[in-house]
């Protein structure tokens, strides 16, 4: 995409109020998380968009063609829009604990257009 077309995208995308992910959406039944790690959970989920589907891409609208970026955790679609997919939580002893493992697409929010 050119770089006109990823602006008006994004502009698209931050007015469409995508809303965010949070432990209600990725909740299980056997799960025991503290108060503190809820909070913690919900506070690293409100940079990730809720979607129906995050295997459509929302900035080029194609299956996302995943990417592995450098850093832990981090990844893309081939067309820029970055996901992560790794989620972890500091457990009772500090401890990095593995809450969610499936990739999700950071919120429109994230980004800012100059
Ligand atoms: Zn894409």
């Amino acid at each position: 995409m050119e770089r006109e077309e990823i602006i008006i995208r994004l502009r698209e995308l931050k007015n469409m109020n995508i809303p965010k992910m949070s432990y209600e959406d990725i909740k299980k039944d056997n799960d025991n998380y503290t108060e503190q790690q809820i909070e913690e959970i919900n506070n690293k989920l409100n940079s990730f968009c809720k979607l129906e589907d995050q295997s459509v891409c929302l900035l080029c609208g194609e299956q996302s063609r995943f990417q592995w970026g450098i850093a832990h955790g981090e990844a893309s679609c081939v067309c820029g829009w970055e996901m992560r997919a790794k989620h972890y939580i500091k457990d009772e002893i500090g401890k990095d604990k593995l809450f969610c493992r499936s990739g999700f697409q950071y919120h429109p929010d994230c980004y800012s257009i100059e």
